[in-house]
C-alpha cells in the first residue's frame, strides 16, 4: 500500500507542473481528419449513394436480376409479391442512412401486417421496419427492433404516411479461419434521431422460428424486405467504416 502511494507522488507532481506549463505539449496535430462535405438534406461527400430518388442501378432482385420495385416521386416502393431487393455491392462495417415510410392507409392491417419491411444487414440480420405508431405487436418485432432479438429502447415511431429515418452503425461479425465466431455483430440505431439500439450484440442471423445462431460468412449485400406492404424508401446512403 505504501509502495503504491509513493509511486503516485511523481505522477501527481508531473500533472501539477504540466498545468502551469506549455499547453502545446498536449496538442496533437496529426493525423488530420479528412474533410467531408455535409450538404443539407444530401449524402455526405464520402458516402456511397445507394438510392438518390431516381433509379435502382445500385440494386438487384434478392435472387438476382432486375429489381421489381417501383420508383416514383423520389422514392422506391415495395411491389408486394415482387420479392425483396439487395445492393449489387457487398458491405461489412458500415454507417447506413435510410429513410422509410409505411403506407398512410392502415385500415384492415394490424401488428406485423401493418407496413412491414426490413433492412437486412449483410443480408442476414434484420432491423425491423414496421408501422409501430399506436399499433401493438411483440416488442422484439416492432419498429427499431433487431427482429426477435432486441427490443428498441423506446418507440420513436411517427404516424403512418410520414417519412422516418434510421441511422445505423453496423459492425460485422468476425469469424476465424476455422469458421468459429471471433466477435459477434453489433448494432447502434437512431430512429428519427433517437437512440433505440445502443451497441446491441446480436446472437446470430435473424430467424422467424427458433433461436438465432451464426454461420461463418464474409461481407454481403444490404437487403430490403418485401413483406406484402407498400413501404417506400428514399435517400439511402452508406459509409464504409
Ligand atoms: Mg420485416
Amino acid at each position: 500500500m505504501t509502495g503504491c502511494l509513493i509511486a503516485l507522488i511523481p505522477a501527481l507532481a508531473l500533472a501539477q507542473s504540466d498545468s502551469k506549463g506549455d499547453p502545446a505539449k498536449t496538442e496533437v496535430w496529426a493525423p488530420v481528419p479528412a474533410a467531408v462535405a455535409t450538404p443539407q438534406g444530401a449524402a455526405p461527400s464520402d458516402a456511397v449513394v445507394l438510392f438518390d430518388g431516381k433509379d435502382l442501378s445500385a440494386w438487384e432482385g434478392e435472387e438476382g436480376g432486375k429489381p421489381q420495385w417501383s420508383v416514383a416521386g423520389g422514392a422506391v416502393t415495395v411491389v408486394p409479391g415482387g420479392k425483396g431487393i439487395k445492393t449489387t455491392r457487398s458491405f461489412c462495417d458500415i454507417q447506413l442512412h435510410v429513410e422509410w415510410r409505411s403506407p398512410a392507409e392502415t385500415k384492415g392491417f394490424e401488428g406485423q401486417n401493418r407496413g412491414n419491411s426490413g433492412i437486412f444487414l449483410q443480408g442476414l440480420y434484420e432491423l425491423q421496419v414496421l408501422d409501430s405508431y399506436n399499433s401493438a405487436t411483440y416488442a422484439n418485432g416492432q419498429a427499431g427492433s433487431i427482429y426477435k432479438q432486441a427490443i428498441p429502447l423506446v418507440n420513436a415511431s411517427r404516424p403512418p404516411g410520414e417519412w422516418q429515418v434510421y441511422d445505423v452503425i453496423w459492425k460485422a461479425p468476425r469469424f476465424s479461419k476455422g469458421g468459429g465466431l471471433e466477435s459477434p455483430a453489433r448494432i447502434t440505431v437512431l430512429h428519427n434521431g433517437v437512440l433505440v439500439q445502443d451497441d446491441t450484440v446480436l446472437s446470430g442471423k435473424t430467424e422467424y422460428i427458433g433461436a438465432p445462431s451464426y454461420f461463418p460468412h464474409g461481407c454481403a449485400p444490404i437487403g430490403l424486405q418485401d413483406h406484402n406492404a407498400k413501404v417506400s424508401f428514399r435517400n439511402i446512403w452508406v459509409r464504409e467504416l
